[in-house]
């Protein structure tokens, strides 16, 4: 693309020269016009209303206020030198007052006559006034970006401000080049996707994005931004999605044979759910055409991931090839091993597991079966990408967790064959639709969204502080049915030595409510040994001790069926997804189970609509959604290292509709046009090459 007046340094702008350049290099990473053309008002102030004096009160932001300068006098002396004038209206008076551009103020604010003032008001001593109010002469004149009914305001920092970058400073500049290069603004969408959505071109956004006519305008302008971003993101990740499957081939499992069969018609021992078979199907689809499969599978815990994995592992086996089950930890690597072990049949396949605690001599002789093709199934931990490991024909890698696991361990797998195995990625951290279609985006994802039959909901209660002897009785009465209880206490890095402190005292109130020989407990928290933590597991796990007192370490991994009551201590400091991974360790069994969430008095509007939210659903989609909702993406767990979330204008809350729009317009672009060959398309091809070298969206346009 050529080079525009937009590309231009902003040192070159009118009012910013090399300093204020700088600055806004650092705090706002501009360098170009265009760029700060895309730092977008976060808000507007509506300019049009009007308040009385009388109706001032000091919570209002920003306020204009119509009236008469009716006298103006400069007080104090040398750095108290300021000049107050009186402005009043027909129902009272306030002061403006200036400490800066005295001269210019005592030059050109007159005395007598009707200006609109605008400014945030403060109040002290009952009377309101406004310091370095703007004045605008009434009435107001028109200009292009002046005359403002919606003024923008733009985000800025103290530096900025100290070298008069406020928000109004940056207006400014932003009307600078607004004046000069709006013309310069080019279209980045082809013109057919902004008729069919009715979108108004860029200029017109760029334009009324800062300075918006009328309330309409600003929405269309809005609604053009949104969609141009999140159809950017789409366009990039299925051009991802489109370019994997042209490039990388994938092993085709063409047939369903001995191992699949068996596993499914005599050792199954019980009937699959809908969601199970459906996911099924969609990876013997996905497993079949050819090129690699990329599948996320999302299911809350209990819905039955392992037997999907297991089933897919032995499609690959049926194949002719091996399969690998990755975990995030040993425990939950372990226990992998061993669901797998015991939904088996001895002699079907042979399974085998690698992790860091493997000896020496198991992995010599684990490494020579996996190169022999004797290994069907490895299940395993990180170990299993250490480059020792090399496998005779791995078909298909299987990662738990997903977002344990970077990028780039997962591009290592893929290295260990010249066709790359399809990959089959599964979370027990539901995840909204529109998040996932942001951060999966190139991922195809399967939703086992149903539990199996039979399964009791969890009861949920929320407990304060001073019901505490209930929730002991509770145990008590839990513990004499033979029942099992976890109790968790949160630990947190910032708070580590005072949430140890509190774990101590609980165990020590534990210790005093539940005395040996009758009780027994496990600690686990995460400054233990790995071998004492394992010790004190299995003794909970073998049913030798009744109560297991945990920091969050227990949050993925165990899976014990007899325990059937949860207890969160401080409950209002997990956040909601994790409160639901907690819940999710119990309810395995047969027996009713329960959570309780312990909490103290007070609590915070958001802490309280996460206890509620918990109390009220089982259902972890759900969940999520009310999780993205008073978080924000960015904090959801699992998304922190994304750069896609970086949303400026869309939300992935208030603008489904918009990014459903983007993506299937994308789609429908690709299955029309796979390699963006046709005209139309030329503008969208040059942005996947320029994206392709590294180039950002703002240089394109
Ligand atoms: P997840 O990994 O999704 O949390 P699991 O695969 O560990 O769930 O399954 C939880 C439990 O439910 C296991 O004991 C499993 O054997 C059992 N299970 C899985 N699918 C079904 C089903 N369709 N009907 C009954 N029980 C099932
Ligand atoms: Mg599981």
């Amino acid at each position: 693309m050529f080079a525009s007046d937009l590309d231009t340094t902003i040192e070159f702008l009118k009012g910013v020269g090399p300093k204020r350049a700088e600055i806004l290099q650092k705090e706002l990473g501009i360098y170009t016009y265009a760029q700060l053309l895309n730092h977008y008002p976060f808000r507007y102030i509506d300019r049009t209303r009007f308040y009385k004096i009388n109706e001032l009160n000091p919570e209002l932001p920003f306020v204009q206020v119509l009236g008469r300068i009716t006298s103006k006098e400069t007080i104090g002396e040398k750095h108290k030198k300021r000049i107050v004038a009186k402005f009043t209206d027909d129902t009272g008076t306030i002061e403006l007052v200036w400490f800066q551009s005295l001269k210019w103020v005592d030059e050109h604010v007159m005395r007598g006559k009707v200006y609109i003032a605008f400014g945030k008001p403060t109040v002290f001593n009952g009377s309101y006034s406004i310091s370095h109010p703007e004045l605008e002469n009434y009435p107001r004149v028109a200009t292009a970006t002046g005359n403002l009914t919606l003024q923008p305001v733009y985000n800025s920092t103290e530096k900025l401000k100290k070298f008069n970058l406020d928000s109004k400073g940056i207006q400014k500049l932003q009307s600078y080049i607004i004046d000069q290069y709006l013309s310069e603004v080019k279209e980045t969408m082809p013109a057919y996707v902004l008729e069919k959505y009715k979108l108004v071109n860029r200029r017109e956004a760029i334009l009324n994005i800062h300075f918006p006519k009328d309330v309409i305008s600003l929405q269309h302008a809005e609604r053009r931004l949104k969609f141009e971003e999140l159809f950017f993101i789409q366009l990039q990740l299925l051009s991802n999605k489109q370019f994997r499957e042209l490039k990388f081939k994938g092993q085709v499992f063409g047939t369903v044979g001995e191992k699949v069969n068996t596993f499914y018609k005599e050792i199954l021992p019980f009937a699959l759910t809908g969601a199970q078979k459906r996911v099924i199907k969609e990876i013997r689809t996905d497993t079949q055409r050819g090129v690699q499969m990329n599948r996320l599978v999302q299911g809350d815990v209990g819905s039955g991931k392992t037997v999907v994995a297991l089933m897919s592992m032995l499609l690959a086996n049926d194949n002719g090839f091996q399969a690998c089950m990755m975990a995030p930890t040993e425990i939950l690597a372990r226990q992998h091993y061993h669901s797998i072990v015991s939904l088996l049949n001895d002699d079907l396949v042979k399974v085998a597991i690698l992790t860091g605690n493997s000896t020496k001599k198991e992995r010599v002789i684990l490494h020579q079966q996996l190169e022999s093709g004797e290994i069907d199934i490895l299940v395993g931990t990180h170990a299993l990408i250490e480059d020792k490991v090399i496998f005779k024909s791995l078909g298909l890698v299987v990662i738990d967790e997903q977002h344990r696991f970077g990028v780039e361990q997962r591009a290592k797998l893929w290295r260990k064959n010249s066709i790359p195995p399809h990959i089959l990625v599964m979370t027990a951290t539901p995840i909204p639709r529109t998040l996932a279609m942001t951060l999966y985006g190139d991922l195809d994802v399967s939703m086992i969204d149903e539990l199996p039959v039979g399964r009791k909901p969890i009861e949920t209660k929320h407990l304060f502080e001073g019901q505490r002897l209930r929730m002991f009785g509770f145990m008590k009465t839990e513990i004499a049915k033979g029942r099992q209880v976890y109790v968790v206490y949160p630990l947190i890095k910032e708070s580590e030595k005072l949430d140890l402190l509190h774990l101590e005292a609980g165990i020590e109130q534990m210790r005093y409510q539940f005395p040996l020989p009758d009780f027994q407990i496990s600690i686990v928290h995460g400054k233990m040994l790995n071998k004492d933590k394992q010790y004190e597991m299995q003794r909970f796990i073998d049913g030798k001790t009744q109560i297991m007192v945990a920091t969050t370490v227990i949050e993925v991994g165990v899976n014990v069926p007899n325990a059937s009551v949860m207890i969160i201590e401080n409950a209002e400091r997990f956040g909601l997804s994790q409160l639901h991974q907690l819940r999710g360790r119990v309810g395995r069994g047969a027996e009713q189970s329960y959570c309780i969430l312990m909490s103290g008095q007070k609590l915070s509007k958001e802490g309280k609509v996460r206890l509620e939210t918990m109390v009220r659903t089982n259902n972890g989609f759900e969940i999520s959604e009310i999780d993205l909702e008073l978080r924000g993406p960015g904090d959801l767990s699992g998304t922190q290292q994304s750069g896609v979330l970086d949303l400026k204008l869309a939300n992935l809350v208030k603008d489904q509709q918009i990014l459903y729009e983007a993506r299937n317009t994308v789609i429908e672009i690709f299955q029309e046009d796979p390699t963006l060959t046709l005209p139309k398309n030329a503008m969208l091809k040059r942005f996947i090459d320029k994206k392709a070298r590294g180039i950002a969206l703002d240089k394109i346009s």
